[in-house]
């Protein structure tokens, strides 16, 4: 087993420890691009292996130990740690710390939990150390051949390590795919709701994808035709065009198409049902990905499935659809405007989630470095940050005027769509919530006044009124008389529910509600 003499000199720009496939990829983008860059991984053999096969590619300089790792950076230290989620993350993070001096940054590429990312950023703080959470997207090849990079952590580490971010992350008309995104956290925020978004297309390309073959029974490869076409126009994205060459690959195996040979379960590794769960917490409807991912959820349900389909069989078969291209224009139409839907609730999230942390976070400027490099990428990404450079302070994407526009001109195909599958039984579940959602946010009134009645009714919940100012509830178990619960102390009339005792009130609700379930 060789062993690497320690550098004499710190001359290294840059570290990264990790050398699995995306440390090592990263590592190899980095010395590519001209930077002289430490390696280091746990078990020695990664390191030789990345040294043995690509060693010639640039200039590295391997480390056995941590300590020799450090001592190889140039001051201030920037290290990279590109290893297995969680707890390994924290080992390697509180190991490298240890090494350091105030000032250096230590930058964690893998994919963290945005609060985590917090955590570890005001702990390190603590230390005088700069911590910084990146989002990288892009895979293994991303890694290698220019990423779109989120990073997140103290703007003033960005002015050393953003240079060198920017040398190799992708490019698109010249303008990196990488830019400092905000404090803390923000970085991996900005990439957890990147991979929620990306959940939601997945699943309603695979929705379209399934309604042209069981609805119009068309082979695996006619339907990679028509995504290939789809590419062409204002679908045009890395995913449909990835769409389009598996469906027309054929299994080597049987010559079977590809596709008809996968288990229909799909996995997830828990980036879309994070974003979902922060979705949750900050009250912010991402339906488009919370459809998407219980859709994941539903695939790996095999006992439910199985005993749904043993007495609950499915008649679904390929309908006679009168006019075939009318109605894959009709999908073409409606997966542009679920996919607006998507995206629109994920730019929601991300408003969200900078209003909530205190992060400064240009929204055009996230669709700017998502347009190459990662798995999102698309060229309708342009738009939206033409339509934040507008009004960067655009409430909702959907009322830009292009977006407008556009949502508009696809609803009525998008409607025919929702509603054959309703008809017919097949399941769509991102195409009819992102619809539904359209239908929502757009309507003059929703039934959420019946649910305050409601919550009132059972757990003194108070509501306002149309008419006038306040806060109100009804004594529904006495004369149903009204009182105003905003008012000050002492006119408050008998069976006011103590406003202040917000907990009391939620443990009521709870009480009332379980007691209705009973
Ligand atoms: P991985 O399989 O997630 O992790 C393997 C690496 O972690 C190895 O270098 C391993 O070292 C190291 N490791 C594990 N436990 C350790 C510990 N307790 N102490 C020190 N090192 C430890 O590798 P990966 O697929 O290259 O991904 C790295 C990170 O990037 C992950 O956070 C992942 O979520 C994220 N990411 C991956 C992708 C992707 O497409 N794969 C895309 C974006 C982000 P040994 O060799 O010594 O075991």
């Amino acid at each position: 087993m060789a062993t690497f003499a320690p550098s004499p000199a710190a001359v290294a720009d840059i570290g990264v420890t990790g050398m699995a496939v995306m440390g090592s990829n990263l590592a190899r983008n980095l010395a590519r691009n001209g930077f002289t860059v430490a390696i280091h991984n746990r078990s020695v053999g990664r390191t030789e292996a990345v040294m043995d096969e690509h060693g010639s590619e640039g200039d590295f300089r391997p480390s056995e130990s941590m300590a020799d790792f450090v001592a190889s950076l140039k001051s201030p230290r920037v290290a990279i740690v590109m290893v297995k989620a969680g707890a390994p993350t924290d080992a390697v993070i509180d190991e490298l710390a240890d090494l350091m001096d105030e000032g250096d940054i230590i930058v964690d590429c893998g994919n963290a939990l945005y609060t985590d990312t917090r955590r570890r950023e005001a702990a390190l703080r603590e230390r005088g150390l700069h911590f910084v959470g990146a989002g990288v997207s892009g895979g293994e090849e991303g890694a290698l051949n220019g990423p779109s990079i989120m990073p997140g952590g103290p703007k003033e580490s960005y002015d050393r390590l953003g240079p060198m971010f920017e040398k190799i992350a992708a490019q698109y008309d010249g303008e990196p795919c990488c830019t400092h995104v905000g404090e803390d956290g923000a970085g991996h925020f900005v990439k957890m709701v990147h991979n929620g978004i990306e959940y939601a297309d997945m699943q309603v390309i695979s929705e379209a994808y399934d309604l042209m073959s069981r609805a119009l029974g068309m082979s695996a490869a006619e339907i990679g035709d028509v995504f290939d076409t789809w590419n062409k126009g204002d679908l045009e994205s890395f995913l449909i065009e990835i769409t389009a060459t598996v469906l027309r690959h054929e299994d080597q195996r049987t010559g079977k198409p590809f596709v008809d040979v996968i288990l229909d379960r799909a996995a997830q590794k828990g980036t879309g049902a994070w974003a979902v769960q922060t979705a949750l917490d900050l009250g912010v409807p991402v339906t488009g990905i919370a459809e998407a991912t219980f859709a994941r959820s539903v695939s790996g349900s095999v006992p439910q499935r199985e005993a749904a389909r043993a007495v609950l069989p499915a008649q679904v078969e390929a309908q006679d659809v009168p006019d075939r291209e009318q109605f894959i224009a009709d999908l073409q139409q409606a997966l542009y405007a679920a996919k607006l839907v998507s995206y629109s609730q994920g730019f929601d999230e991300i408003a969200a989630g900078a209003a909530q942390f205190d992060w400064d976070i240009d929204l055009g400027a996230m669709a700017r470095i998502w347009r190459a490099g990662c798995i999102i990428r698309a060229k309708f990404l342009d738009r939206i940050t033409e339509a934040y450079r507008r009004d960067p302070k655009l409430p909702l994407l959907l009322a830009d005027e292009y977006f407008t526009q556009e949502i508009t001109r696809c609803v009525p195909a998008w409607r025919r769509v929702v509603a054959f599958a309703a008809a017919h039984g097949f399941p769509a579940p991102v195409f009819a919530a992102t619809l539904s959602y359209y239908d929502a946010v757009r309507s003059e009134r929703l039934p959420a006044a019946l649910v305050q009645a409601q919550r009132d009714y059972f757990g003194a919940h108070t509501y306002q009124r149309v008419d006038t100012e306040g806060t109100y509830h009804v004594e529904w178990s006495a004369d149903r008389s009204e009182t105003r619960q905003d008012q000050p102390e002492g006119s408050v009339t008998h069976g006011a529910v103590d406003r202040a005792a917000g907990e009391q009130s939620q443990r009521r609700s709870t009480e009332g509600e379980s007691h209705h379930q009973g």
